[in-house]
């Protein structure tokens, strides 16, 4: 007999997920978890980030105001007063997720796991066995391998600051990275985004890249390309310098956050002990219904590489509980259409395939696009513009959408909608019969020439 159905590690969006979907169909279920309870969402991801990307849209809205009439001075931040209503917040949602798994009979286990045997995991000197075993372990944020690197912070450092920097320097190109510069650019630090090459967020279509390129741009944001960090030094004055490889120096930062990218958690699990096979980069392998290696042994979420977002883990995370315990044999997440949204400044979202990967895929006198670009309507009075593009991609001959692109004012709530409509099949036909509700930017998605 096994003390456990299921033993989870991992008590962030995916190992949650599939603990409650388990424990809902009766199964006896533990979840271990070393930190707190919820994983990166909610304590260090998207839930403090996204405060802090609704406080700078209030600050982007009240500079605004003038262009409409409405007269209000310059906003003054009070950053430590936004980080405890922000550390709040995720306090209760804390106290929620705790209030779930006591409610639903899943047993919580404190401490880090390490697994001894494919059915045996060992917490805090104890050792349980399991029928099944689910890693959930997430991914961490890496740092470059070079002098003075411990100088910066990375994401979660971030949101354990004090006070809002006033110069700050951020490496990176992807999402994370043009997140945080948008924000602290909004918020009002002095912001310098380093990039190794020339691109920002390289996976997305190039009218998504390039319109948030030239919207950070103009925001006041100090892009820097083709630098890569060679090291970094403090002086006597206390400000941060940045030599590149190419020497060239970027200097007086009172902070510099590394957004270089993150790594499966897997370090002091002991998959090597067990036999668990991981890629180049550590990811946990899985098959399509998410099994590991090792029989009995599964993975979901960031530690597998694939679509590290939490709904892809949430959903994985049930679609594996139901399997396993529902009864529902053939159950697996369909990674195809999996939408997603950047909170950049504007915030830009993306379901299906950019342009280059569809012509890839089915050669290029296949595929048809439609491109619109204009000013969004809320600019109609505003000092300030920014620029909203869309990008279809569709398939010859009946013109299926298999990609959707947008950029601009109101683009991170348009995509939802949009992508139930590409995932069920809609073709260009479909949307142009659609009527257009006006005046809002998402109208111009149906009509299109
Ligand atoms: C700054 C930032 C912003 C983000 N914004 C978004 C967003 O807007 N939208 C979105 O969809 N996604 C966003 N993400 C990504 C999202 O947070 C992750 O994709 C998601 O949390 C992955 O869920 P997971 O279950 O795989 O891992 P996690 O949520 O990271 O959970 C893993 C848990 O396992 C625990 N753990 C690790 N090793 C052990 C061990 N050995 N023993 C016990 N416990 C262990 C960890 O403490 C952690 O709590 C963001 C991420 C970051 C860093």
């Amino acid at each position: 007999m096994s003390d456990f159905d299921f033993i989870v590690i991992g008590a962030g969006s995916g190992g949650l997920a599939s603990a409650r979907r388990a424990a809902s169909y009766g199964a006896k279920v533990a979840v271990v978890e070393s930190g707190r309870i919820g994983g990166t969402c909610v304590n260090r991801g998207c839930v403090p980030k996204k405060v802090m990307w609704y406080a700078a849209g209030i600050m982007e809205e009240i500079r605004d105001a003038a262009g409409y009439g409405v007269r209000v001075s310059e906003p003054q931040l009070d950053w430590s007063l936004l980080r405890q209503g922000r550390d709040a917040y995720v306090e209760r949602l804390n106290g929620i997720y705790a209030g779930n798994v006591t409610r639903e009979n899943i047993t919580y286990l404190e401490g880090e796991a390490s697994i001894s045997d494919p059915d045996r995991v060992r917490v805090a000197e104890s050792d349980y066995t399991c029928r099944h075993l689910l890693i959930a372990t997430g991914s961490e944020p890496t740092v470059p391998d070079i002098q003075g690197s411990e100088l910066g912070i990375t994401s979660d450092g971030f949101f354990e600051l004090d006070s809002m920097p006033e110069r700050v320097a951020i490496v990176g190109a992807g999402y994370i990275a043009v997140e945080l510069a948008g924000l602290l650019n909004s918020l009002g630090s002095d912001v310098t985004l380093i990039l190794r090459k020339t691109q920002l967020l390289r996976r997305f279509d190039p009218i998504l890249r390039d319109t948030l390129m030239e919207e950070m741009t103009a925001a006041g944001i100090n892009v820097v390309s083709s630098s890569e960090p060679a090291r970094v030094t403090k002086n006597l004055q206390g400000s941060l310098e940045l030599t590149a490889i190419n020497g060239e120096g970027q200097t007086g930062f009172d902070q510099l956050i590394w957004a270089t990218g993150r790594s499966p958690r897997v370090a002091k699990l002991g998959l090597e002990r067990i036999g668990v096979r991981q890629d180049k980069h550590g990811n946990i392998i899985v098959d399509e219904f998410q099994n590991a290696s090792v029989p009995g042994i599964y993975a979901v979420g960031d530690v597998t590489g694939r679509y590290p977002l939490t709904p892809v883990a949430i959903a994985a995370g049930r679609h594996l509980a139901d399997r396993l315990f529902g009864g529902k044999t053939d159950a697996r997440l369909d990674y195809e259409f999996v939408p997603t949204v950047v909170f950049s400044h504007p915030p830009l979202g993306t379901v299906g395939l950019t342009e280059d990967e569809a012509c890839d895929r089915y050669g290029h006198d296949s595929v048809k696009v439609y491109t619109t670009r204009f000013r969004n309507m809320y600019h109609a009075l505003t000092e300030r513009k920014t620029a909203t593009a869309m990008k279809l991609v569709t398939l010859r001959p009946d013109e299926r959408i298999v990609g959707l692109h947008v950029i601009g004012h109101g683009a991170d709530e348009m995509l939802q909608g949009f992508s139930v409509a590409v995932r069920m099949g809609a073709t260009k036909a479909d949307f142009d019969r659609t009527i257009a509700i006006h005046p809002t930017a998402a109208e111009e998605f149906v009509t299109m020439r």
